[in-house]
């Protein structure tokens, strides 16, 4: 039965962003936080598409009525390379704005977050690579997420692919990437297509799950993995059909993909993170999808070593139990609860509907996921050689 509290013979820890704000007009917020720091210039990082979709505009709106004058970067691209935030720290620098804001989902607020810190250090982007490189606070930075998804705005982690090695995706982890606010406003999210909207609320889940399993779970982040679950559940199917017109599905989705973000911050990821970063770099499949393809998958690997908890993720996805059933049987079924999930927002099941994949490129993949993704693999609950990974991989195809 799950307790929350944890063991008394353990110390957990916490880690947090400065100040996130969340509520439907939270970005209104933003008017005190410039009036109390007295900042009267701003970047914006962000993408063309988002600001065709009009999804900006609240954030502009009130940045003119805080009298800030502001410049725009839009030209952040899906899985952004590390290039792009050396470009997004060039514009913030010929501006010499105050702050920086990332507005979009986690391409647009990692670059905003590595474009603050190089903009205020002098150092090659590559030596940022990894854990506890930056060497300070960077130009404050407001992160805006217009997706519900990666959690971005309240991690210390920058993802970026290194246009020097192959694309490669490579990260940041610092202190200093941590947002001085985070502005989580479930109306941004209001011109989300249906694909974007269900790729990125699967992200959120798979974020959720890993947490909820992972080997450096807390009773803090156990918390949090589980409301998201049970949110993400009850919401994304609306959210992804219902879009525009569905105000109460997209307020969980916020608040879940956030949640989840501040869980797995914590509590590191697992498998499918591992598991989908040659399916990205290899064949650009984005982050979301891939990630959604293979959660069912890896849950069912997982399922012998963790009954119990995958067990209580198909509760908290709604699977009734049945009195005959072991709870082996039921964490299972939480995996087919998952996949049909992503049968009802027309996400496929299978790698082999993702595009022109061949298994025997598996044998590579695996190869892949260990020299890039070891440390996810290491949270996973239970533990993968090669020949389990290639076995994943036969099986999600
Ligand atoms: P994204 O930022 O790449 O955006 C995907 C698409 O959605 C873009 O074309 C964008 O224009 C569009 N879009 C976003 N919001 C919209 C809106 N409201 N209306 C219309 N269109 C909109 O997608 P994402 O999944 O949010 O971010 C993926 C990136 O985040 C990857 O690079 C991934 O590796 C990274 N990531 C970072 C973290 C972290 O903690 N920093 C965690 C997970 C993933």
């Amino acid at each position: 039965m799950f307790d929350g509290i944890g063991s008394m013979d353990d110390v957990y820890s916490v880690r947090s962003p400065n100040d996130v704000r969340y509520g439907m007009g939270a970005v209104n917020e933003l008017e005190a936080f410039v009036g109390e720091r007295g900042y009267e210039s701003a970047l914006v990082v962000t993408d063309a598409d988002i600001v065709g979709a009009g999804a900006a505009d609240p954030v502009f709106d009130v940045l003119e009525d805080a009298d800030v004058d502001v410049t725009t970067f839009d030209g952040v691209k899906p899985e952004p390379k590390l290039g792009m935030a050396e470009s997004a720290a060039a514009a913030l620098e010929s501006a010499d704005a105050d702050f920086v804001v990332g507005l979009g989902g986690g391409s647009c607020m990692d670059t905003a977050k590595l474009a603050g810190v190089l903009t205020e250090h002098d150092v090659p982007v590559r030596d940022l690579l990894g854990m506890g490189n930056v060497p300070g606070a960077g130009r404050p930075t407001v992160l805006v997420p217009t997706t519900a998804g990666t959690g971005s705005e309240v991690t210390h982690i920058g993802v970026f692919a290194d246009e020097a090695d192959e694309d490669n995706k490579k990260v940041v982890y610092s202190e200093h990437l941590f947002g001085e606010l985070a502005l989580v406003d479930p109306e941004l999210t209001r011109s989300l297509p249906a694909g974007i909207a269900a790729a990125t609320g699967m992200d959120a889940l798979s974020h959720a799950v890993e947490a909820y399993v992972s080997t450096l779970r807390t009773p803090f982040t156990d918390t949090l993995a589980r409301r998201a679950i049970e949110l993400i559940g009850e919401s994304l199917r609306e959210a992804v059909h219902q879009g525009a017109h569905n105000d109460d599905a997209r307020y969980r989705m916020s608040l879940a993909a956030t949640m989840a973000g501040q869980a797995f911050v914590n509590s590191g990821l697992g498998a499918v993170h591992a598991l989908t970063y040659p399916l990205g770099v290899e064949y650009g499949i984005g982050h979301g999808r891939a990630n959604a393809v293979l959660l069912p998958h890896v849950m069912r690997y997982n399922a012998p070593a963790e009954p119990e908890r995958l067990a209580d993720v198909a509760r908290l996805l709604g699977v009734r139990e049945r009195d005959d059933e072991t709870t082996l049987e039921l964490a299972r079924r939480g995996a087919d609860a998952v996949a049909a999930l992503n049968d009802d927002i027309g996400i496929p099941n299978h790698i082999s509907e993702l595009g022109d994949i061949d298994e025997s490129e598996f044998e590579g993949f695996a190869d892949v996921a260990f020299e890039h993704s070891q440390h996810n693999v290491d949270r996973n609950p239970r533990a993968m050689d090669r020949d389990d990974v290639i076995g994943v991989f036969e099986a999600a195809y």
